[in-house]
């Protein structure tokens, strides 16, 4: 694998003499692409794929040597690292689509899970969640039956009122969004206990928010899709790392389809004309020209980038839509940390979610524990060995005990890489198409039907593109 991503980035940079060239001597010509993409990430790759189909010419611009952003896999100073513990959820259907047509098969690369485990504090016991009603039927009916060691009868029917009325309200309105997870729980009287061992690992373990933050839409959103298609509903946890399984079969086939992706080069701004937008200027102060621009970065980015657009009302939504941090912390170990490689969550302490991945994504690894973190701002701006003790004391109180056991570690996070999904904020996300002549967003900050997922990136890539195509 590794000889190949080594190829296709020696081909990717063939393409940087000839630009340079090109660009000192300010000989390029306007509109030599169709579209210009900032962003080789889910979104953005998505965006390419729909474009180079229809034999447009397109460019992509990216800051990291390699593709992904979010969902990417990557050597951090030695150790293999990924973006983050992912999970493709079973009822996804742009992000197969999108593979299949790359010529990857999703049961190719994940393994299933049909159950969840939740940790439970300083007792040494654990709830056991069954996350596949049709593939793990008897799991996930036990989960449901069962747990009562953990969960009484009161508690479980306490969480009834709260999901019925949420699933519906979802349905039929947004006001759901006015509301955090812990408010809408507390009105429908969820004892304390469901909302703890429940909620909480549904809330803060899948986005890092608290309840008392996370918006109830997001929160109720994530899951509705999955009730018309509890039949496709199950977990998959990735065979390798994402860059290479999922996105450099894209950019291989977007490069096949006459794609130029130049990696290692930041987009700095729009290049504005008539108040439209013409093309963009790297950071190294490059000019590339273009009939439409997609801005497919993360949120924060995108702002930077967008800038020279600050006042214009168009981006109102952008400018407003705030953002929160993720933050990961990954451990290469001796020995398998937990019997099985299954997501399991951490409530009332800040692995809000964690997994084993040496049978799974790190196969090469003896041990290999991926951890997101809660408070993720508070830890982004902390070092790995300042985070270290307070990981490892946190896991001893949910009965992981890792003590001597440790060959490295690494904290991965980007600050502020996600929009918010504190409630309040889902009616600023903003539209793909921007009205501004020229620029087109993605990214999964931008509307669409599902939240801040793999899955919301691509069909935010695959809207952009449509848009594109209608302005061509
Ligand atoms: C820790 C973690 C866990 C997650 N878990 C899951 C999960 O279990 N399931 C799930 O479905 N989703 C999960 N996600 C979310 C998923 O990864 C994202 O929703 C998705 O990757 C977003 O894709 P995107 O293209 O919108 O943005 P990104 O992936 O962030 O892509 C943006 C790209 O733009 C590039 N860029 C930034 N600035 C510039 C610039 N100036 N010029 C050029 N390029 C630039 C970045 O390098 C990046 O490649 C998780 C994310 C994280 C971080």
């Amino acid at each position: 694998m590794e000889n190949e991503n080594k190829e296709l980035y020696s081909k990717t940079y063939s393409f940087a003499p000839y630009e340079q060239s090109r660009h000192n001597t300010k000989k390029y010509k306007p509109n030599e692409y169709d579209v210009i993409i900032a962003g080789a990430g889910l979104s953005g790759l998505s965006c390419a794929f729909e474009l180079a189909s229809k034999n447009k010419r397109i460019l992509i611009l990216e800051t990291h040597p390699y593709a992904g952003g979010r969902t990417s896999s990557f050597d951090d100073n030695g150790m293999k690292v990924e973006s983050g513990l992912h999970r493709y959820i079973g009822y996804y259907s742009a992000l197969p689509s999108l593979l299949k047509q790359c010529g990857v098969k999703i049961n190719d690369i994940v393994t299933w899970e049909e159950k969840t485990d939740v940790l439970i504090k300083k007792q040494n016991k654990k709830l056991v969640l069954g996350v596949a009603p049709f593939f793990g039927f008897i799991k996930t009916a036990r989960s449901i039956l069962g747990n009562n060691e953990v969960l009484s009868a009161r508690d479980k029917l306490s969480l009834m009122p709260f999901f019925l009325s949420g699933f519906t309200s979802y349905v039929f309105s947004d006001r759901l969004d006015k509301y955090s997870v812990a408010e809408y729980a507390n009105r429908h009287k969820v004892s304390e206990k469901a909302k703890r061992l429940i909620l909480e690992p549904l809330s803060t373990g899948i986005f890092f928010r608290p309840p008392e933050n996370y918006s109830a839409y997001a929160f109720f959103g994530l899951f509705a899709p999955a009730i018309p298609k509890f039949y496709k509903m199950r977990i998959g946890a990735y065979l390798g790392g994402m860059t290479d399984l999922m996105c450099n079969p894209i950019v291989k086939k977007v490069q096949s389809l006459g794609g130029e992706f130049h990696f290692k080069e930041p987009v700095d701004s729009v290049i504005v004309k008539d108040g439209g937008v013409v093309g963009v200027k790297t950071k190294s102060n490059k000019e590339y020209f273009a009939e439409q621009t997609v801005i497919a970065t993360t949120l924060p980015a995108a702002k930077k980038i967008l800038n020279p657009l600050a006042d214009r009302r168009e981006l109102i939504k952008l400018f407003r839509l705030p953002c929160m941090s993720s933050c990961s912390f990954q451990l290469e170990l001796d020995r398998p940390s937990m019997k099985k490689d299954i997501t399991t969550f951490g409530p009332g302490t800040d692995l809000v979610s964690l997994a084993e991945q040496s049978r799974t994504t790190f196969r090469e690894s003896k041990g290999r524990l991926s951890v997101i973190l809660g408070n993720a701002k508070e830890y982004s701006n902390k070092q790995t060995e300042e985070i270290l003790p307070s990981v490892l004391k946190q896991l001893n109180s949910l009965g992981i005990h890792l003590d001597g056991h440790i060959i490295d570690a690494r904290k991965v996070s980007e600050e502020n890489d996600f929009y918010s999904l504190d409630k309040g904020n889902q009616h600023l996300r903003p539209r793909q198409r921007t009205g501004i002549k020229g620029l087109t967003l993605a990214g999964d900050y931008t509307l669409t039907s599902s939240f801040a997922t793999m899955e919301g990136a691509v069909k935010s890539g695959k809207k952009a593109a449509k848009n594109c195509l209608q302005s061509l």
